[in-house]
């Protein structure tokens, strides 16, 4: 079958990649110069399914709420009419329990399945790209630990082994965390790892070109019409009928598929990251850690650290180098020495597409022949692969291999 892919980041071209590898004819649009130059260029790069989230929890709102009293949110909303109170409405009730629940299985479900998909992607085409095995959640004090319980039993539910550790075990695995910093502990996750995205990403096109995939950067895909939705129709070029089209734009999702009456409850959550040079090995972490009370991700990517997270709602008020004290401040506090910080250190700012109970949208969109591979949120790299091959034998008629059971777009 003749299918589009609108979109060329983790989760087009793993898509891409994907469907041709089920023997479909593929043509991937991207309407930026180059790939994975949205949300996949500079992510953190934590995969596995001990450390995903749902962005929903029970308590989270207060405790939010507490913490921008405080001046320790990492949230940040850029003017009272950026608030998305549709959104936010249906994210109070995403929530609740037994919902959270239920969401979080299917997404750490998903990551699992990621998993299992990336190392077979990974092995059979021979790709290589920096990675290091294993994460930390650091706690600095008991309560951080508290705060994910619920996760945890979840984990422990779907046979996903996590550990939880004293300061000194966390220490011995991590022996560069500064001793400065009050650590309680952490929890580890063996199976989890970090690697990076964006190269993994170039990697998995030139694998798709190699099968046959056309990719047509600078080709802005205009919104779905009702009366032909699988007729592409392209800004300044000519237009294409396809069997099927995907779509994974990230937040741009949203809007491609709007005419066609399917309203995704999407919000774009930017978060930032620091790339600097590495300073000193011996300085470094040697897994990916997480700082549980700030929500803050430090992990080694070769030759450099990458140090990620906030959350910031609505347009950039300032640059972004302003906007980046929080991620300096706990790379400081856990590795001072590890990073040249001084100068050519690249910040970057990328927007999350998170969908309103926290999980991505996988499927068919309802219009015939038109599927959604989106809504990623903080997890797009950790769930690419699996949604992927999720996406490719469903249009291919095939059974999953995994149930998908509250990622469909029904359930809004
Ligand atoms: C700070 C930060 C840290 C993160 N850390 C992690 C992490 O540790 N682990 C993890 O799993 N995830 C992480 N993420 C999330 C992850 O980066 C995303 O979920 C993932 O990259 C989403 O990929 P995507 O392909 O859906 O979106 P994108 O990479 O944004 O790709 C969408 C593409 O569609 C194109 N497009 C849009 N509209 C059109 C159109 N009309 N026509 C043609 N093309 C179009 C865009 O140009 C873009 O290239 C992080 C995100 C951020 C911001």
């Amino acid at each position: 079958m003749k299918i589009a892919v609108i979109g060329a980041g983790v989760i087009g071209v793993t898509t891409a990649l994907e469907l041709v590898s089920h023997g479909h004819e593929v043509v991937v649009y991207e309407k930026g110069s180059g790939i994975a130059q949205q949300a996949s260029f500079a992510a953190s790069g934590f995969m596995g399914p001990g450390l995903v989230n749902s962005w929903t929890a029970p308590g989270m709102f207060s405790r939010q709420f507490k913490n921008w009293f405080t001046g320790e949110s990492g949230i940040r909303l850029n003017g009272l009419l950026e608030f998305p109170a549709a959104w936010v409405w249906q994210w109070l009730r995403a929530c609740r329990d037994p919902e959270f629940s239920l969401k979080l299985s299917s997404l750490q479900r998903l990551a699992f399945y990621s998993q299992e998909v990336f190392k077979g992607v990974t092995e059979q085409y021979g790709l290589s790209y920096e990675s290091s095995p294993g994460s930390l959640m650091l706690c600095r004090s008991e309560a951080d630990l508290q705060k994910v319980d619920l996760q945890l039993s979840l984990l422990k539910d779907a046979g996903i082994l996590y550990k939880t550790l004293s300061a000194a075990d966390t220490r011995a695995i991590e022996p560069a965390l500064s001793t400065e910093t009050e650590l309680w502990g952490a929890v580890c996750f063996p199976q989890d790892a970090v690697a990076n995205c964006r190269q993994f990403t170039l990697l998995a096109k030139q694998e798709a070109e190699q099968l046959g995939v056309v990719f047509k950067t600078g080709h802005e895909v205009l919104p779905l019409s009702v009366s032909k939705p699988r007729l592409l129709h392209v800004a300044d070029k000519e237009s294409e009928l396809f069997d099927h089209v995907v779509v994974c734009a990230g937040i741009h999702s949203k809007a491609i598929v709007h005419k066609l009456g399917i309203h995704l409850p999407v919000q774009a959550v930017h978060g930032y990251s620091l790339s600097a040079a590495l300073r000193e090995e011996m300085d470094a972490p040697l897994c990916g850690v997480v700082d549980a009370k700030h929500q803050v991700a430090i992990a080694r990517s070769g030759q450099r650290i990458r140090v990620s997270g906030m959350c910031e709602i609505g347009p950039a008020r300032q640059a972004s180098e302003k906007n980046t004290g929080l991620l300096y401040k706990v790379l400081n506090d856990w590795f001072p020495g590890a990073a040249k910080t001084q100068d050519n250190v690249q910040v970057w700012r990328g927007a999350r597409d998170v969908m309103s109970d926290g999980v991505p949208v996988l499927g068919l969109s309802g219009v015939p022949g038109v599927w959604l591979n989106t809504g990623h949120g903080n997890h797009g790299w950790a769930c690419s692969s699996g949604s992927a091959r999720a996406i490719a034998d469903m249009v291919s008629g095939r059974d999953c291999e995994i149930d998908l059971k509250g990622l469909g777009i029904e359930r809004f």
